[in-house]
């Protein structure tokens, strides 16, 4: 059992900052095309290329792939060579996961890839299908086929490199190009997936790599609210979000974006337009901070707060008299993907995703340390870039959460996010009391 109580200075502040050791995300390296290296006709310069990406919700029906091979159609007709990087159609990626758990308790990673990225090309095969009976030209490749190249990790790979030629050729022939997310073809020539929601990290990628002004992510909701919408029902759509708000939203559990998605639009200053499939709407612009005006909605007077993100299980770590860089050099090498750290004397507590529990038990037996587990605790941390500037914020906090009953072993913060640890059961509670006494409704 964890019981450290600590609210000191921090540890890992989402993405924003890297411990030695530590196997934090890092930035994704996408070096731009070199133009030279396509063919281009006369003209084709003068368009711009737009990147659309489609969640699992927008492409889980044959209707819904239709609409979205509508709308792909209508960027092409505007003008833009497009590219759609598409999800695998609703719970399929859940249901071929489940698949692999019905034959084997550990699935070899490597067959586990070949299974699972194959969602993903369901999608794209029958959203091209459905454009060129639009009457357009269309082509789905696979995510090695359009050049995402990645390390060779399985289940969790990072791209190294786009080689996009492949998608140029046809869209200066005039195609749409759908790409299939969440995908790569890594340096030992692979097929490898890049962890949960990483089809946003393909599309920034492509747009990166393209030379996109911005990526359209379309999904479920209107946009980035000031907390999960279906949790907070008069949660407050945001129009902007700066890339380190979204980035420590992202990490510290809202599932709108995948983390490293945001990491690579930020390395490569490709905004994020974030919007729904369903209806239409002014969605929520992610860039960096201070390029919009004030007057226009943007972020110089930063708000105090711009939301409360939450994940249900986030499991905590307790060990005892082991040294810290052997401890965290272990747990890095076991791609241990390592949260908060909290260190009192001889004690450290840690927590990391409960996907990774089978890797960090293992690492921390092999060190042969006596250490132990708890499952029961979520988190819920307030993000805001006007935080830094505004004290109170931390005591208004555990005011809240005092008065609502709720405990929380484990504080850390960053200079724009405090997050709190609580019961799993009392994390829905926590949100909701935080969302209103911060007064962050409509
Ligand atoms: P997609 O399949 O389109 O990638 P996801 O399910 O990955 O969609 O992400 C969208 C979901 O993220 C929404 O349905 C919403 O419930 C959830 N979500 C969590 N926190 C937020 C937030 N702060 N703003 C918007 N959506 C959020
Ligand atoms: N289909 C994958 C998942 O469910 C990737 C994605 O949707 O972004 O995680
Ligand atoms: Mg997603």
């Amino acid at each position: 059992m964890v019981r450290s109580s600590w609210s000191g200075a921090i540890v890992r502040p989402g993405a924003s900052s890297k411990l030695a050791g530590v196997a934090a995300t890092e930035y994704e390296a996408v070096p731009a095309v070199d133009p030279d290296a396509r063919p281009t006709p006369p003209g084709a310069r003068s368009e711009s290329s737009v990147v659309m990406k489609f969640g699992g919700t927008s492409v889980a029906d044959p209707e819904k792939l239709k609409q979205v091979a509508a709308r792909l159609v209508g960027a092409r007709e505007a003008g833009y060579r497009v590219v759609g990087v598409l999800s695998a159609m609703g719970k399929t990626t859940d249901e071929l996961l489940q698949l692999a758990r019905e034959v084997s308790a550990s699935p070899d990673p490597r067959e586990l890839d070949m299974l699972v990225s194959v969602g993903e090309r369901i999608s794209c095969a029958l959203a091209a299908m459905a454009i060129v009976d639009l009457g357009h030209e269309a082509i789905s490749l696979t995510g090695s086929q359009a050049g995402i190249v990645t390390d060779t990790v399985h289940g969790k790979a990072k791209i190294v490199e786009v080689r996009a030629r492949r998608i140029h050729e046809a869209l200066d022939r005039g195609k749409i190009v759908l790409v299939a997310g969440f995908q790569g073809v890594s340096t030992a020539f692979e097929v490898t997936t890049l962890g949960r929601g990483g089809s946003d990290t393909t599309a920034v990628a492509l747009a990166a790599a393209l030379g996109a002004d911005h990526c359209e992510i379309y999904t479920d909701v209107r946009g980035v609210f000031s907390a999960d919408p279906r949790l907070v029902p008069d949660a407050r759509p945001l129009r902007h979000v700066s890339f380190d708000e979204m980035l420590e939203m992202a990490s510290s559990g809202a599932r709108v974006l995948a983390t490293r998605s945001i990491e690579v639009a930020r390395s490569h200053t490709v905004k994020l337009h974030v919007r729904s499939s369903f209806e239409e709407g002014i969605g929520t612009w992610i860039q960096e901070e201070d390029t919009v005006p004030s007057e226009k909605g943007g972020m110089l007077e930063k708000a105090l707060i711009s939301g409360v993100v939450h994940q249900r299980e986030e499991t905590v770590y307790h060990v005892d008299g082991a040294t810290r860089a052997r401890l965290f050099g272990a747990l890095a090498e076991a791609l241990v993907n390592v949260d908060t750290i909290v260190q009192t004397g001889e004690q450290i507590v840690f927590s990391a995703p409960p996907e990774d529990r089978a890797a960090a038990a293992r690492a921390l037996d092999a060190l042969g340390l006596t250490w132990s587990s708890r499952d029961d605790l979520g988190k819920v941390s307030l993000v805001g870039a006007g935080m830094k500037s505004h004290p109170g914020v931390a005591a208004k906090t555990f005011a809240t959460l005092e008065d609502a009953g709720i405990e929380s072993p484990i504080v850390s913060t960053s200079p724009i996010k405090i997050a709190c640890h609580v019961p799993t059961v009392d994390v829905d509670r926590a949100v909701r009391a935080l969302h209103e006494a911060f007064e962050l409704g409509r």
